[in-house]
């Protein structure tokens, strides 16, 4: 997954008319990320295709050219799927420490060539972009990580403990080989996790703003259920099947969850305010400094890059009922999707739409998507010092506010198992360029250099 936190991403189909004309990469630990990018997307690791162990061979093959020992590097299948997760372990001065992780995903979304503009499994260099599909999610920061670790252990570079690359190979799907992974690197002291945060640009290619990804809502589907006996429509009696599911999702659409401040989401307003217009700044302000304030959290509401971290919303997505035009329903079901505030269980939040909806014969039911719950992870102090200073040797005085996000990435099982996640992307973009999971997926050429180097500078503090 990977979204530019407040962008008003429009996620546009159709590509602007003139690309600012950007350079390809002129360093050699650069150079070498756009060949490793350009040979990733060119193994089309989508779910179903067999073809992520192919792209772990080839990960292989550079790193073991580049000095580390095959036998730190390894593949695992995972029972029941065509993939499996990564590992590739980069020796540190303390081998008892735990480990530092560093995690991305090699499998990206189908695309459809027919769909595309170009093929999305041939890697494409024009305009000033890398075109085809995980340019960006995520075989952009893989890239970008290989060349720097390539480069730092070409430069007999050790690092403080041991430095893991843990990479998945089902993230945008089930996430089985990230519960695999987690599991394995349970011991970790933390994760780095290239799939989060990042730099965003605006619209004329000025940073606006640097994002650690630190948290993510909980997602979960609840069922609603309502059955009756049915009938003739020409006799209906005291209760309708569809007019007991409409009351309650009138009332689940109505209805408010508290709003809620977390130590990371105070931290997000009072930075973000600095960047946003003048009315938009003062209500973060506000409600930063009392969640209780209605106007603050109302405004923040009613602009829908900044709603999911107000507050744990339940929306009604889906609904079904009826059999004849001529008959009383005699089963209605509806969809109920949530995106949970960490801190509140997704048996909590289903607990709560029961009062809300209050009707006995509407029954409810949390559905088993695999998702799973996940704590904030605290805003390490070693953590934020060295991502400041990797993210200001870039761009000097850049705004870096700590995120949440409202879809699942492989964090949330290692933070699900008590291990801090940092979403730390070193790409920067425009949300115009924006087009993970969509058509002609791009990565801008000239964050690579300047990526490559922010990595770099990231790992050499934390691990020094
Ligand atoms: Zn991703």
């Amino acid at each position: 997954m990977r979204l530019l936190p407040f962008a008003i991403s429009a996620l546009a189909l159709t590509l602007p008319a003139a690309a600012q004309a950007q350079s390809v990469p002129a360093t050699p630990a650069g150079k070498e990320a756009l060949e490793i990018l350009k040979e990733a997307v060119d193994v089309p690791t989508v779910a179903g295709r067999g073809n992520v162990p192919k792209l772990a061979e080839k990960l292989t093959a550079r790193l073991v050219a580049g000095g580390f020992d095959p036998k730190d590097i390894s593949f695992t299948p995972v029972e029941g799927t065509d993939t499996g997760y990564f590992m590739a372990r980069y020796p540190g001065k303390d081998r008892a420490a735990k480990p530092v992780v560093i995690n991305v995903h090699l499998d990206v979304v189908e695309a459809r060539p027919e769909d595309w503009e170009r093929d999305p499994f041939t890697a494409l260099v024009e305009n000033g972009y890398v075109f085809g599909r995980g340019s960006v999610d995520n075989k952009g920061d893989l890239s970008m990580i290989m060349a720097t670790v390539l480069k730092l252990k070409r430069a007999g570079w050790v690092p403080s403990r041991d430095l893991v690359l843990g990479i998945s190979g089902d993230e945008e799907t089930l996430m089985r080989s990230t519960a695999k992974l987690a599991e394995t690197l349970k011991n970790a002291e933390l994760v780095l996790n290239g799939d989060g945060g990042g730099g965003e640009l605006s619209s004329d290619f000025k940073p606006i703003v640097y994002s650690v990804q630190a948290a993510e809502k909980s997602y979960a589907d609840f069922k609603l259920t309502v059955t009756d006996e049915g009938g003739h429509s020409s006799r209906p009696g005291s209760f309708n099947a569809i007019g007991a599911m409409s009351r309650a999702l009138a009332k689940v659409d109505a209805y408010r969850f508290p709003a809620q401040l977390s130590p990371l989401t105070k931290a997000y307003w009072e930075g973000t305010a600095k960047a946003a217009p003048a009315d938009v700044a003062a209500a973060m302000r506000a409600f930063a400094a009392d969640p209780t304030d209605k106007a603050a959290s109302d405004l923040l509401s009613s602009r829908s890059e900044y709603v999911g971290l107000v507050r744990t919303t339940c929306v009604p997505t889906m609904v079904n009922g009826g059999h004849a035009a001529n008959a009383l329903p005699q089963s209605v079901t509806a969809n109920i999707n949530c995106r949970i505030f960490p801190g509140t269980s997704r048996a909590q939040a289903g607990e709560i739409l029961k009062q809300v909806i209050g009707d006995p014969r509407v029954t409810l039911e949390m559905m088993d998507d695999g998702s799973i719950e996940s704590p904030e992870s605290p805003l390490r102090k070693d953590v934020m010092d060295a991502v400041s200073k990797a993210v200001h040797e870039r761009v000097p005085g850049l705004t870096i506010v700590p995120q949440m996000s409202a879809g699942a990435s492989d964090s949330m099982y290692f933070r699900a198992l008590g291990i801090p996640s940092y979403g730390v992307s070193a790409i920067f973009m425009r949300a115009d360029d924006e087009f993970s999971h969509g058509l002609n997926e791009r990565l801008p050429l000239d964050t690579i250099d300047p990526g490559v180097k922010q990595w770099e500078t990231l790992l050499r503090t934390l691990l020094k």
